[in-house]
């Protein structure tokens, strides 16, 4: 409580955070169209929605063109080991929604769950991991890694998955679904994500 109490009455300790929203913000806003007051979006696909994110060593930057179609928080094994961490954050995006600003991402073929591999892409010289693709969405859908966003903050999970290896001191929150395994994506994705991802696998 004191660290708590502690920071949050420490301008320094805050003006970082603020800092940094003012800088990256109106950077974009001042020459993209489809840029709005970005904090404030509600959750809907169909408003505008751009989100900056890059690699360590900033060789590769790239722009989210709209809001994801959904946000896991997967808990399972495999993105344990994979981010040496106790889950992975991906937003699912239609690749070509995921804008090269700077910078190309090199694949990487990973074993995965499913035994036919997840194409990891990571920056060439920091070697970090920005986005992935699955054997089953293909490369035409990119799970980028809300971690490397600059406002990660903006896209909290939609949905836990895989919570039965959950590591136990994780909690979760409440009025956030979470299913022990995979779930079926009718019974929770927004309408409008749906149909865009219906209309990706029509193209
Ligand atoms: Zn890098
Ligand atoms: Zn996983």
């Amino acid at each position: 409580m004191y660290t708590t109490d502690r920071l949050a009455g420490d301008p320094r300790a805050v003006k970082p955070v603020g800092t940094n929203r003012a800088a990256t913000v109106p950077a974009g806003a001042a020459t993209r169209p489809l840029t709005g007051p970005l904090a404030e979006q509600p959750m809907n696909a169909e408003l505008p929605f751009l989100a900056d994110g890059g690699c360590a060593c900033r060789a590769i930057r790239y722009q989210l063109v709209s809001r994801p179609l959904f946000v896991h928080c997967c808990h399972c094994r495999w993105c344990q080991r994979e981010g040496g961490a106790s889950f992975a954050l991906n937003a699912m995006i239609e690749s070509d929604r995921v804008l090269r600003l700077a910078g190309e991402p090199v694949p990487v073929l990973t074993p995965s769950a499913s035994g036919r591999g997840q194409t990891i892409l990571r920056c060439p010289t920091c070697q970090v991991a920005v986005w992935s693709h699955y054997a089953g969405a293909g490369a035409a859908i990119s799970f980028v890694r809300v971690g490397t966003l600059d406002e990660p903050d903006r896209l909290p999970p939609d949905i836990h998955i895989y919570t039965s290896s959950r590591q136990p001191w994780v909690v979760l929150p409440a009025g956030v679904p979470a299913v022990p395994e995979y779930y079926d994506r009718h019974a929770y994705w927004p309408a409008t994500s749906l149909e865009r991802r219906e209309a990706l696998l029509r193209a």
